[in-house]
């Protein structure tokens, strides 16, 4: 993981912020951006078809992601970009909380690193 990036990344979501420095508008701003992640996928689907998923019985610790085909340029790009929103108000979330973005990430890689498959996530 690179550090200076996490760092970098994370005080440049500071400096840009000017309009919803509010945690309130924060919070609200990032649910929004989760479900636009979840509907550019979503989109994939039904919109342009590259990818399907294939619902069904999913066994647990072998489990699939259910999902057929890979994505188009476009798709990729569609969400790679509602991510990248995503992670931006996750970073002023941890900025309005004085929150180390990097902290985090190394927390939870550590509690994967414990728990494994027991994490249950
Ligand atoms: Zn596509």
């Amino acid at each position: 993981m690179e550090t200076d990036l996490l760092t970098e990344y994370q005080n440049r979501a500071g400096s840009v912020i000017a309009r919803n420095k509010s945690v309130l508008d924060i919070l609200s701003k990032q649910q929004c951006a989760g479900a636009r992640v979840e509907r550019s996928v979503v989109k994939a689907v039904t919109a342009c078809g590259c990818i399907g998923i294939e619902g069904c019985k999913n066994p647990p610790r072998t489990g699939t992601t259910q999902l057929e085909g890979s994505l188009c340029e476009d798709c990729e790009n569609m969400i790679m970009t509602e991510m990248g929103e995503l992670i931006f108000y996750l970073a002023s979330l941890c900025n309005a909380l004085d929150i180390r973005l990097e902290d985090v990430i190394r927390r939870d890689m550590n509690r994967c690193d414990m728990l494994g498959p027991y994490s249950l996530r």
